[in-house]
């Protein structure tokens, strides 16, 4: 098994007690173990990993460090196929700027993650290569949509994982398969070579063991990217630095939104004992609102639909991907390319977000949410005012069963509600887990002000150990 953190493996590998060829066989062999059940992987390329293994540098940050890569994070030379038929014979020509950059720290690219088809889901399961087991809760959902990234971690079947993080896609299948995930601030990771499905929403992040993990693979990630104009200059730092440091005296806010009835009681239970740990590490907890949380999925919804059906539309069936055959005429090869290479939720998405777009409609919703977005990042401004950081939950529950027809696909919607705000606002986000005591995996949530990684990632270290 692959248990045990980057510094963990970054030790056995530096004192010679493994090699990094060792490792990927390891690797390679826990995975040809459990994949066939799991489904974490869509593919994997044991060789490939094996040449670079032989090539690593072990005195790079990452130096032999294998890692899982969310199908829609560009892999030179590898499919990228968004878990869609779509896409299900493209071969990326070129590395996502942050592959390149895990690479030139040493890391060793091993698999292409499972995830939902073009990131629009919320369990793993509407992925077009099957869905995903969630191996810390068995017959439950991994959640999504890098359901793949989160159960390759919790597996063992990689160290660490890259995921997308749209309206919670990292941090919410963290929470349920019982690890760590962070949603970075918007345009701190380039998103070149990611796959587009809303881009002013979408984030690259890691999903981890453990929260020093996390900032290992934030720094060696993170700046800015002539590739990306939405990539920031914002400074960077070692965002390991501050890990282990004392936090008496921060201020959490708690939003009394956040702890609705609509939440199970083990979810409250866990927003409790977070907070009673805090206050013993000499936090201080301060009540707030954040008054247009009602807004905020109707707003996402529309704005990250509207963007999709933006985005996707490059998908045609003429430059690459699928192409349906004998087809009648032109308008006959896109449409029938599109329903056919398309899965059920991307096409509601489209057709949801065409309408949001279409003129007549236009003012009626998409301008509305954008009013909403900005409402929303105001009510976040204001808390930052007394805060220096908010606790909330993942999810309003743990992990569903899979195969769950009872939700309807405005139901699932809704139960993204505590992720989507850190989306709108542009702001990072830490999904830490909770002691499981035999019941399901929960995480709780802690958001920071924008570019606040270092400070958050200290908070959520402090806050995971005390709960270890
Ligand atoms: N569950 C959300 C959705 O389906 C989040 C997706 C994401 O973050 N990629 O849109």
């Amino acid at each position: 098994m692959l248990y045990g953190s980057i510094s963990h493996w970054r030790r056995e590998l530096t004192t010679g007690n493994i090699s990094p060829s060792e490792l990927v066989q390891e690797l390679a062999r826990v995975t040809a173990e459990k994949n066939p059940h799991i489904n974490a992987y869509i593919s994997y390329n044991p060789e490939a990993a094996l040449a670079a293994a032989a090539k690593a540098d072990i005195s790079l940050p990452l130096g032999g460090i294998p890692i899982a890569i969310k199908d829609n994070i560009c892999m030179q030379g590898e499919p990228t196929r968004c878990a869609s038929q779509m896409l299900h014979n493209f071969i990326s020509p070129y590395d996502a700027t942050a592959v390149t950059k895990l690479r030139a720290a040493g890391a060793i690219p091993f698999g292409r993650a499972n995830m939902d088809e073009f990131a629009m889901g919320s369990a793993g399961e509407n992925s077009s290569y099957g869905h995903t087991e969630n191996p810390a809760a068995p017959g439950h959902a991994p959640g999504g949509s890098s359901s793949g990234s989160a159960a390759a971690v919790a597996a063992g079947m990689a160290i660490a994982a890259l995921g997308s993080d749209t309206g919670g896609s990292i941090r919410q299948p963290a929470s349920h398969c019982g690890i760590v995930g962070l949603k970075p601030t918007y345009g701190r990771i380039s998103r070149y070579g990611l796959v587009a499905f809303a881009s002013s929403l979408d984030q690259i992040g890691p999903i981890t063991q453990n929260v020093e993990d996390a900032a290992i693979l934030l720094n060696a990630m993170c700046g800015h990217d002539a590739k990306d104009s939405t990539s920031s200059t914002h400074g960077t730092e070692d965002f390991t630095a501050k890990i282990g440091q004392s936090i008496a005296g921060v201020r959490i806010g708690l939003p009394k939104e956040y702890l609705s009835s609509g939440n199970s009681p083990e979810v409250t239970a866990a927003i409790e004992l977070a907070v009673a740990k805090l206050t013993e590490l000499g936090a201080e907890i301060v009540e707030i609102s954040l008054p247009h949380s009602e807004a905020v999925v109707s707003a996402y919804y529309i704005i990250a639909c509207a963007e999709a059906s933006s985005n996707l539309s490059r998908f045609d069936g003429i430059r690459y991907g699928y192409r349906a055959e004998n087809t009648n005429g032109l308008d006959d090869l896109y449409s029938r390319s599109r329903a056919e290479g398309f899965g059920p939720e991307v096409k509601r998405r489209i057709i949801l977000g065409t309408y949001v777009l279409s003129s007549g409609f236009y003012d009626a919703y998409y301008a509305k949410a954008q009013k909403v977005r900005a409402l929303v990042a105001k009510d976040f401004a204001e808390a930052f005012e007394k805060v220096d950081f908010i606790l909330g939950p993942v999810a309003p529950t743990a992990a569903p069963l899979l195969h769950d027809k009872t939700m309807s696909p405005l139901q699932v919607y809704l139960a993204d509600i505590y992720t989507i705000p850190a989306n709108l606002a542009g702001l990072p986000g830490i999904s830490i887990p909770t002691p499981q005591n035999g019941g399901l995996p929960i995480g709780i949530q802690l958001l920071g002000n924008h570019f606040a990684e270092a400070d958050l990632l200290r908070v959520a270290s402090a806050l995971e150990t005390s709960l270890a």
